[in-house]
């Protein structure tokens, strides 16, 4: 039995299904879902992220937190809380560039939101000695102060897909041709969760709706509106987005989605938007979405990176430098991902935002 034998079943006994319960199956089925079953991070795994191309990004990002929590009153104890750690890379890294913060470590209790077993494992072994809790999700944060940072994480919830089809929309879904896994599209329907979308769309469009992003940020900004606290979010997106952004990447190589279930990383694009509307809702402040490359630049990564430049040559220098590109250059990662930050409407935005 693999994955593709499962959703071939699957369809075959209930019908096709929606892009969002593919992309469920396809990252977090229990026995074979891709984040279940495997680390797929660095060279050897699919794709890398910020925190695993350098460790600047989760020492600026740290300090940004760690100035946020000094400028609201060093509340203690507060939650130091991670979405989707990955490795563990980027709080291992937060965490070294703020042992010199008075109290921060001493007043912290680490929560991690991991869904991967593997991962977790990963993240332990990282972590060795700061007795992190995990959670299963973000409704389980303690009630207190909510430090928060989430890297590449909304980008792997499901998402919906639908086809402007005159006032109503049609929802694209995976079903079987021939019996092989196919797109098709279901009956044109009205869909209230896409109202606003009447606007600025035409007939055949396609947009995008991620229905789990906007309760994770609803419970964040809860806690961060009643107790105080901040959430720094960094992914690749923008503010409402339109089009087909659904990608499969294996072995760092773009793949069909539909090719590979449960082997390759699926990912879509964030819209902002609906993250920031659900944390005013929630009664919360949020950031201008900053580009990646704006927000690291103010928070002083070539500073950063001139330093640690000091001892190096050859080829450790030749690689920091094109860590620092990656980063921030607006043809790498600098313009792609974006950086929203929550914050209590009294207070300021962390460094590098702006209100
Ligand atoms: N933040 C890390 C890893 C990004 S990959 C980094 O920057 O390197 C996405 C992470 O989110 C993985 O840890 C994955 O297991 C986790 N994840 C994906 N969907 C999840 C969900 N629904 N609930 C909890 N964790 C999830």
């Amino acid at each position: 039995m693999s994955l593709l034998d499962h959703l071939t079943a699957r369809i075959r006994a209930d019908g096709p299904v929606s892009v969002a319960e593919y992309m469920r199956d396809c990252l977090l089925h229990p026995q074979f879902g891709y984040y279940t079953t495997r680390d797929p991070l660095g060279a050897k795994g699919d794709f890398t992220t910020a925190p695993e191309i350098s460790q600047m990004f989760g020492e600026l990002l740290g300090l940004s937190l760690a100035q946020s929590w000094l400028d609201q009153g060093a509340p203690a104890p507060f939650t130091l809380a991670e979405l989707g750690p990955g490795r563990g890379t980027l709080m291992a890294d937060l965490l070294r560039a703020t042992r010199g913060v008075p109290g921060f470590h001493a007043a912290m209790r680490i929560c991690l939101v991991e869904a991967s077993p593997a991962l977790r494992a990963a993240q332990a072994s990282a972590l060795e000695g700061c007795a992190p809790a995990w959670l299963d999700t973000a409704d389980a944060l303690p009630e207190q102060p909510l430090f928060l940072i989430a890297n590449e994480f909304f980008d792997a919830l499901p998402i919906r897909q639908f086809l402007r089809a005159g006032g109503g929309w049609s929802e694209k879904r995976v079903g079987l041709k021939h019996g092989a896994l196919s797109f098709g599209l279901g009956p044109a329907a009205p869909q209230p969760a896409l109202a606003h979308r009447l606007q600025d769309t035409r007939d055949g469009d396609l947009v995008e709706l991620c229905e789990a992003a906007a309760p994770v940020t609803a419970a964040i900004a809860a806690r961060i509106a009643r107790h105080g606290g901040a959430a720094l979010i960094v992914d690749y997106g923008d503010w409402r987005a339109l089009g087909d952004t659904l990608q499969a990447l294996r072995a760092h190589q773009p793949a069909d989605p539909l090719s590979t279930p449960g082997a390759a990383d699926l990912t879509a694009h964030v819209d902002f938007e609906a993250l920031a509307m659900a944390a005013k809702t929630a009664g919360c402040a949020f950031s201008r979405l900053t580009p990646q490359g704006v927000f690291l630049e103010r928070l002083g990564i070539t500073d950063r990176a001139r330093a640690l430049a000091g001892p190096l040559q050859g080829a450790p220098l030749e690689s920091l430098v094109a860590a620092h590109r990656r980063l921030t250059h607006p043809d790498e990662m600098g313009n792609l991902f974006k950086v929203l930050g929550l914050y209590p409407s009294q207070a300021a935005p962390p460094p590098g935002l702006n209100p």
